[in-house]
């Protein structure tokens, strides 16, 4: 059966420190988190790991998400099996819910990479198949080459940048789009809609912009957060439900930025 994610997950990126980053996750998972999302390219697998051995959560209830990197690890079959190895090693796991093509970029070849997530799914070592940082071609060649059905594409989302293309693609073929930064890094925070909005709803600007993302059908997010302050004010995200006024006040604001930039993204 195909698992359903929570509306919203736990986002590691940055989260350095490797104490402050396993109290997190460990905090996270008290509060009730369910899906944690790291990457062999932050850094931070053992300490997400710690986390995860210090909370009392079944491993059948946590859903697991890292992802292999084309520069720090390499797109090709052999490399692609090393470093899913490796990750669940730091990680101290003997299989992972859900593995990444981390970027399209360097030496990503679908057949071959996606050839590797096929083999580690047959092994039982991944459970299921995500992309990151695709855009519409890349997502069709991919489900092309792919007998397992894609699971997850994980994306920036967040009120400056919609996605609508990329949210539809996700609607139509019935997989999930994950919105990372769904924050805009903090930016979010201080726009005077989404101020003004989570005044009239009497909560925060994370939670406004968090339930604008996740109002989307098959869209789900993971903000990054460190205290438990802000832990709790996310995680208070997926109750709130957000009228058609509200949404399509968020929906107009007309400034459009991306926060995350590599060399060779499809979008350049
Ligand atoms: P984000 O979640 O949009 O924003 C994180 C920032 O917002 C942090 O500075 C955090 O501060 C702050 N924050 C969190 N909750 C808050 C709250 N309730 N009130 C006020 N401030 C709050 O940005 P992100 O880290 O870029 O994205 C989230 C996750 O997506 C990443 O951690 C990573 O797992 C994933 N991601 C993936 C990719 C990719 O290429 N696939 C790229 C970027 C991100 P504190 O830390 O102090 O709480």
């Amino acid at each position: 059966m195909v698992p359903s994610l929570p509306p919203i997950g736990l986002g590691t990126w940055e989260n350095d420190d490797p104490a402050q980053c396993a109290r997190s996750v460990r905090t996270a998972l008290e509060l009730g988190y369910r899906h944690v999302d790291t990457a062999e390219h932050y850094g931070n697998e053992s300490a997400v790991g710690d986390g995860i051995a210090s909370a009392d959560v079944p491993r059948d209830e946590l859903f697991l998400a890292t992802k292999v990197h084309p520069i720090s690890g390499g797109m090709t079959h052999d490399e692609v099996l090393d470093e899913a190895e490796a990750s669940m090693e730091r990680l101290g796991v003997d299989y992972l819910d859900l593995l990444y093509v981390h970027w399209p970029v360097g030496e990503y070849e679908a057949e071959e990479t996606l050839g590797a997530f096929e083999h580690l799914v047959e092994e039982g070592l991944v459970r299921n198949v995500g992309v990151s940082n695709f855009d519409v071609d890349l997502l069709d060649e991919a489900r092309g080459v792919l007998e397992s059905p894609l699971f997850a594409h994980q994306v920036e989302m967040h009120p400056f940048l919609p996605q609508r293309e990329l949210v539809e693609d996700a609607q139509r073929h019935g997989y999930t789009l994950v919105a990372y930064s769904p924050l805009a890094r903090g930016a979010a925070l201080t726009n005077s809609v989404i101020c003004d909005i989570a005044d009239q709803y009497e909560t925060s600007p994370a939670q406004v912009s968090l339930a604008w993302v996740t109002s989307h059908e098959n869209v789900v997010a993971i903000p990054k957060a460190t205290s438990r302050a802000h832990l709790e004010d996310n995680l208070g995200a997926a109750a709130l439900e957000l009228d058609d006024e509200a949404i399509a006040r968020i929906d107009d604001i007309e400034r459009r930025t991306r926060f995350v930039e590599r060399d060779g993204a499809p979008w350049q």
